[in-house]
């Protein structure tokens, strides 16, 4: 069956290919405790097009888990589903135990979301709209919690919701998603339209909330975003779940790029560093590679070659994956 969503997206409700559990990653821990997030089998697809295929996914009590890929990846169809605003092909998702479809409305009470594109176009000022959020949750002390999180978050409560920037109403929407004081976390490239300080406050924050007991589901495109706080992360590939690590194990890779420009041509052959992963790229005299041993040791290789120019870079996340994780 072909439904409508709120959004005017076309959502089906039917299996479109059949499950094939050969290439999914195994990131089921097997802890007896219910987890927080427990998806199996999870493909979506939109038409034709792929949107997930078969993720497995199991977050604990008080992780922070990022979810990383490059755009397109599947992230927000994952969490969408999630979020019971687009149905599943295949698979199931489960929050604290229960279905994502039949138990949405519990859900909601204990989780908070934030969308990827912060689409708040209210009438309301802020104020008013915050007052509708918290009396929809039953918060208690309400009005304290906003002014607490309004002001940390910079953010006037007399402006209309649909006048804000792009920024704001991404502040608005952080606001909104903590207001109730969820037991879970959702957030889906939440730092897009903020700017650096409102970033480093918003990590702070979500910090001290999973201290409390918070557990933060967490997506982005930015390698280095994540690592910043989260403790596990699983990678997302064209759908797919490519890799479930601790952050510990990824950052002790700690991969560079590394450009060098010779005085003269240099054979590709004749660069036998260990530490370099992956194939070498360029020619004559100028080569890139992404490196992952000692810097000292590739600058002492270097040292008997005359060189125009060195650079050495973190690599965007498409490098990793094209380079690493081949
Ligand atoms: P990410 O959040 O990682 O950027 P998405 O989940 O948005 O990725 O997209 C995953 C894939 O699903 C992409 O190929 C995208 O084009 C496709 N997709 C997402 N939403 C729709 C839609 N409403 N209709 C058709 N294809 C979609």
């Amino acid at each position: 069956m072909i439904l409508k969503s709120a959004n005017g997206e076309l959502i089906t409700t039917e299996y479109v290919l059949p499950p094939d559990n050969r290439a999914a990653v195994s990131s089921k821990r097997s802890s007896m405790e219910t987890p927080v997030i427990d998806i199996t089998d999870l493909s979506k697809y939109y038409g034709k097009t792929r949107g997930i295929e078969h993720v497995n996914l199991e977050i604990g009590e008080g992780e922070i888990f990022g979810f990383i890929g490059p755009n397109g990846a599947g992230k927000s169809t994952t969490i969408r589903i999630l979020m019971n605003l687009i149905f599943q092909t295949g698979g199931t998702a489960r929050i604290m135990g229960m279905d994502v479809i039949k138990e949405t409305k519990k859900i909601k009470k204990i989780s908070g979301y934030i969308p990827s594109d912060a689409g708040l176009y209210s009438s309301m000022d802020a104020l008013e709209f915050f007052r509708y959020c918290i009396r929809f949750y039953q918060v208690k002390n309400g009005d304290q919690r906003i002014n607490e999180l309004a002001q940390m978050f910079d953010v006037d409560l007399t402006r209309k919701v649909s006048d804000l920037s792009m920024g704001n109403r991404k502040k608005v929407s952080i606001i909104q998603s903590l207001l109730h004081n969820p037991k879970l976390l959702i957030l889906d490239e939440p730092t897009t339209g903020l700017d650096p300080l409102m970033q480093s406050n918003f990590f702070e924050l979500l910090r001290s909330e999973n201290r409390k007991g918070m557990t933060i589901f967490f997506s982005s495109h930015i390698l280095g975003e994540v690592q910043k706080l989260c403790k596990r992360v699983a990678i997302i590939k064209e759908g797919r779940i490519i890799q479930v690590e601790d952050i510990e194990t990824l950052r002790k890779k700690q991969l560079k790029k590394v450009f060098i420009e010779f005085n003269g041509r240099v054979k590709k052959e004749d660069l036998i560093i260990p530490g370099i992963e992956g194939e070498i790229g360029g020619s004559d005299n100028i080569q890139s590679f992404i490196y992952s041993g000692d810097i000292n040791m590739l600058v002492g290789f270097l040292s008997r070659y005359t060189i125009i120019n060195l650079m050495i870079e973190e690599p965007s996340l498409e490098e990793i994956f094209m380079h690493y994780y081949k």
